[in-house]
């Protein structure tokens, strides 16, 4: 369920080991109370809906403070809240799991918002600051490749949001499901507008260099997840097929997708848009 694999199934081992040694289930300490972001952020009028809750402290300290001062995942519960009704409280946990792999859990229903995760995104971006900003002018700006991290963080959100709405909300699809996450990921990040678009190009970015740094192991072909590069080309034609003539650049060499994909991912797109529509209908406050 996690977001990335990076090494796939080698981390879910990890993490499956880490849950063992270190307690780390989302349901043991998720029962202690909400603070005032989470309150905040709880759907109005109602128990249901997504919120946040911070386990300050050891190693999770600097994850929660940075999550905490940009209210990157209070906003991201705020922006759920406002298009999906959903009948029960999902809470995003942000703490140290033992690893890196945020996910949400069936079981207790909540997501286990890694501290890690947040710190190797942070490390990631801050090992490649250049050039991650959109055009040679942002080359090297930091606020640049802070903006980065939060949409890269905002995007893990939304991914393991979609599998507690898929979990929660009964929802049937085809196709696997760690696609159908990002496509939802997708959805809610490009549906900001131009903003958004960039968001989902920073995420894009961030599967790019993940796949770049994990060497292929075949065994990653077993896993749940598409590999990273992949899982970069979908967002980045996600991209383009909302608005082709102003991402041209992502097209061809030296882009992220290939010019016979490109073709088709207006379609793309709009599948996994009015897919979404589809497996919400019902469920919708607004539409995506
Ligand atoms: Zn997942």
């Amino acid at each position: 369920m996690g977001r990335r694999t990076g090494n796939g199934t080698r981390a879910l081992l990890t993490l499956a080991l880490a849950a063992v040694m270190t307690g780390c289930t989302a349901g043991q300490d998720a029962a202690g109370p909400a603070d005032a972001a989470s309150r905040r952020t709880h759907g109005k009028g109602s128990s249901g809906g997504f919120v946040v809750q911070y386990r300050t402290g050891g190693k999770a300290a600097s994850a929660t403070a940075y999550l905490r001062t940009r209210r990157i995942l209070d906003k991201a519960a705020e922006r759920l809240n406002d298009t999906v009704k959903v009948p029960h409280r999902i809470p995003f946990v942000v703490r140290s799991c033992g690893a890196a792999e945020p996910a949400y859990d069936s079981e207790t229903g909540t997501i286990d918002f890694c501290a890690e995760h947040v710190d190797e995104i942070r490390d990631r971006f801050a090992h490649v600051g250049q050039g991650v900003g959109q055009g040679a002018d942002r080359q090297g700006d930091p606020d640049a490749a802070d903006a980065h991290v939060a949409a890269v963080l905002e995007e893990t959100a939304y991914h393991e949001s979609a599998h507690a709405l898929i979990d929660r909300l009964g929802l049937r699809f085809t196709g696997r499901e760690e696609d159908v996450a990002d496509q939802l990921a997708a959805v809610l990040l490009i549906g900001q507008g131009r903003a958004g678009e960039t968001k989902a190009l920073a995420a894009a970015t961030d599967y790019a260099l993940a796949a770049k740094e994990t060497p292929f192991d075949p065994a990653d072909l077993l896993d749940e997840h598409s590999l990273d590069g992949q899982r970069a080309a979908n967002y980045a034609c996600y991209v383009y097929g909302v608005q082709p003539a102003r991402h041209e650049d992502l097209v061809g060499a030296g882009g992220r997708v290939t010019e016979d994909r490109a073709e088709g991912c207006p379609d793309e797109w709009e599948q996994a848009r009015s897919g979404w529509q589809q497996l919400l209908a019902g469920h919708l406050k607004r539409q995506v």
